[in-house]
C-alpha cells in the first residue's frame, strides 16, 4: 500500500508541505529586522552627502555668495524652478557698470533635482544639501529666497 495515502502518511506529507510553505516566512521570523522606525530614528538617521534635498547658495571666505547672476542656472533648468532679479551697478574702483544679482528665487515644489544648474554654474555658487525634511501645508512656503 502507498504510504502517502494512508492516515499517518497523509498527516505527515501535510506537515512537510504546511513546512515548507511556511520557510520563507519563518527565516524571515529571525532575521534582524532593518525596517526604519522613521521619524523615531531622526537623530541615528544616515542620510548620504550625495541626497539632493534642497539646492541653497555656498559662501566665499567672506560670506558672500558667488553669483556673478550670469542666468545660466535659470536658462539652463527644464522646469522654470529658478528665477533671478538683477541689478546694474556702478564699480567704484574701475567706473564700470556691472550687472550683479539682487533676489535669487528657487521653487522647491517643481524642482525634480537633475542637478543641471548646479553643473552648469561657472562659480560653483549653488549646490544641493541633503536636508531633506521640507514637507510643508502651503505650497507657496516651498518658494524661497536663496540668497540672504
Ligand atoms: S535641479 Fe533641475 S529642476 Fe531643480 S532647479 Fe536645478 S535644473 Fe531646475
Ligand atoms: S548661480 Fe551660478 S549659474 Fe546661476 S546665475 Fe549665479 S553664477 Fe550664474
Amino acid at each position: 500500500m502507498d504510504f502517502k495515502k494512508t492516515y499517518i502518511g497523509r498527516v505527515i506529507y501535510s506537515l512537510v508541505s504546511l513546512t515548507t510553505g511556511l520557510k520563507t516566512t519563518l527565516i524571515e521570523f529571525f532575521t534582524p529586522k532593518v525596517t526604519e522606525q522613521y521619524p523615531e530614528n531622526r537623530k541615528t538617521q544616515h542620510i548620504s552627502e550625495r541626497h539632493r534635498a534642497m539646492l541653497y547658495m555656498s559662501l566665499d571666505e567672506n560670506g558672500n555668495n558667488k553669483c556673478i547672476a550670469c542666468g545660466l542656472c535659470a536658462n539652463t533648468c527644464p522646469n522654470g524652478t529658478i528665477t533671478i532679479k538683477t541689478k546694474m551697478v556702478t564699480d567704484e574702483e574701475t567706473g564700470k557698470s556691472k550687472k550683479v544679482l539682487e533676489e535669487y528665487t528657487y521653487d522647491l515644489g517643481c524642482c525634480m533635482f537633475c542637478q543641471l544648474c548646479v553643473n552648469v554654474c561657472p562659480k560653483d555658487a549653488i549646490a544641493f544639501n541633503n536636508k531633506y525634511e521640507n514637507a510643508v501645508f502651503d505650497r507657496s512656503k516651498l518658494v524661497i529666497k536663496l540668497n540672504k
